[in-house]
């Protein structure tokens, strides 16, 4: 019996009791591997000593204070922190409780930004069909995931979707990378004059797919061919690293690798790595100064902005992550859950795509590898290797829908960054039993 309104009703979960490192055990004294650290959130592994001791001192001194009277210096450390280790220009900092919390902020910033500048009627969101942005109603709208917006749909803002880049699927087989890009950075041109230029107000795109793909990064030149879309024509670029981000994809911030600076970027999960709640926004000094010399005020706020214990315990978090040997480990491991994937995987004709960067590591079930034709949506292939993971001790995270007429049946894998060797060979063994039997059963 619970009393918790679960979000599947009806199975049984086991109840988690205690965690440490790479393992969680439950009230039965099962032991699973946490493979996808939840949802890519647990970052630095469960109960690390560092930041169990950061969270201990900061609530012995002080758990609270609204942000309307106090700043502090937990949230002041955490804010030059993420400045240090962020893309130039990336000057300021907004702290929410979550993800969905700081897409919403993102979209209301780049809104105020044109109504301060004096372009208020640019208001139009872009954003790509295969995205995940979160479940409050804007980011919600902004998310291309149909299955998630299907029943919402009639209350939710309007947002426009362009595709996104999946190589695997989209890109033609005798088309190069570049080629690729640039077509897609002309669809991106050629809805901001579908919708008129002066009324776009952001490009929003994830730089590495989460939640509705599984890993999936973009082609060289991609992001670059769309900054240069966004300044032609004065749309703000806003990135969402909210999954991707925090050292997830081998450098603190994901958007590195692809050499691009966003006007704003959304961060969580592994910032606060399942120790908090805590998710932030990172803004660039010019959407600064237009509340900074406009209106004086961000229109906008929630009770838990700030949170002292949240920024105390992220900050602690983000000095592991940034650690050159944290990263090393995220590189190594990384590349060695790729190999490994592909040895034992590679040739199964029901694995299209093993993809993905640092451990941020994604695989792609079809039920013809050659043809890339996918399992039939009935067959709930990522639900059943969901269960038969969990039945051999592992977390991962499947995921499916259809989107753009295509099923779809990922599977994410997002490891701590602390694992080691001998557990990412378990993660292999164990997930490649589960893909075996669940499309066996
Ligand atoms: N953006 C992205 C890219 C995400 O992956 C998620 C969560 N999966 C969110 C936003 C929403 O974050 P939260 O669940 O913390 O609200």
């Amino acid at each position: 019996m619970t009393r918790i309104l679960h979000r599947s009703i009806g199975p049984t979960l086991p109840h988690a009791a205690s965690a440490q490192g790479v393992y969680i055990t439950d009230t039965n004294g099962r032991q699973y591997l946490d493979a996808s650290g939840g949802a890519a959130v647990t970052s630095v592994g469960h109960a690390h000593p560092e930041v169990l001791a950061a969270m201990r001192a900061q609530i012995d001194n002080l758990c609270y204070a609204h942000t309307s009277f106090f700043t502090t210096d937990a949230a002041e450390a955490l804010a030059e922190k993420l400045v240090d280790l962020a893309p130039e220009g990336l000057n300021y900092v907004y702290l929410v409780s979550g993800g969905s919390e700081a897409v919403e902020a993102a979209l209301k910033m780049a809104r105020q930004y044109f109504v301060e500048i004096g372009a208020p009627q640019r208001r139009h969101i872009i954003a790509r069909r295969q995205s995940y942005h979160g479940n409050t109603i804007g980011a919600l709208a902004t998310g291309g995931n149909a299955m998630r917006r299907k029943q919402f749909q009639p209350i939710l803002p309007e947002t426009h979707h362009v595709s996104p880049c999946y190589a695997y699927r989209d890109k033609g087989a005798d088309e190069s990378p570049e080629a690729y890009a640039a077509r897609l950075a002309d669809e991106l041109e050629a809805k901001i004059l579908e919708l008129g230029p002066e009324e776009v107000m952001a490009f929003v795109a994830e730089p590495v797919v989460g939640a509705t793909l599984g890993a999936v990064a973009s082609v060289a030149d991609y992001f670059k061919r769309v900054r240069k879309i966004c300044d032609k024509y004065g749309v703000l670029l806003i990135l969402d690293e909210v999954m991707c981000g925090m050292g997830r994809t081998g450098t603190v911030f994901a958007c590195e690798q692809d050499d691009v600076i966003p006007d704003i970027i959304t961060i969580a999960k592994g910032l606060g790595g399942g120790y908090q709640p805590i998710g932030a926004v990172m803004l660039s000094e010019k959407i600064y100064d237009s509340f900074a010399n406009g209106s004086g005020l961000f229109q906008h706020g929630h009770t838990y902005i700030g949170h002292p214990v949240a920024a105390a315990t992220a900050n602690k978090v983000v000095e592991i992550i940034a650690r050159p040997e944290t990263m090393a480990n995220v590189n190594a491991m990384g590349a060695k859950l790729q190999s490994g994937l592909e040895a034992v995987l590679g040739a199964s004709p029901h694995v299209g795509d093993i993809r993905g960067r640092g451990l941020f590591r994604g695989i792609e079930i079809v039920a013809d590898r050659d043809t890339k034709t996918p399992f039939d949506p009935s067959r709930k292939i990522h639900a059943k290797i969901k269960r038969q993971a969990m039945a051999r001790g592992l977390i991962s995270y499947p995921m499916g829908g259809t989107i753009d007429g295509v099923h779809g049946d990922h599977i994410l894998l997002a490891p701590p960054y602390i694992i080691a060797p001998h557990d990412v060979d378990l993660i292999i063994e164990r997930l490649a039993d589960a893909i075996n039997a669940a499309i066996a059963e």
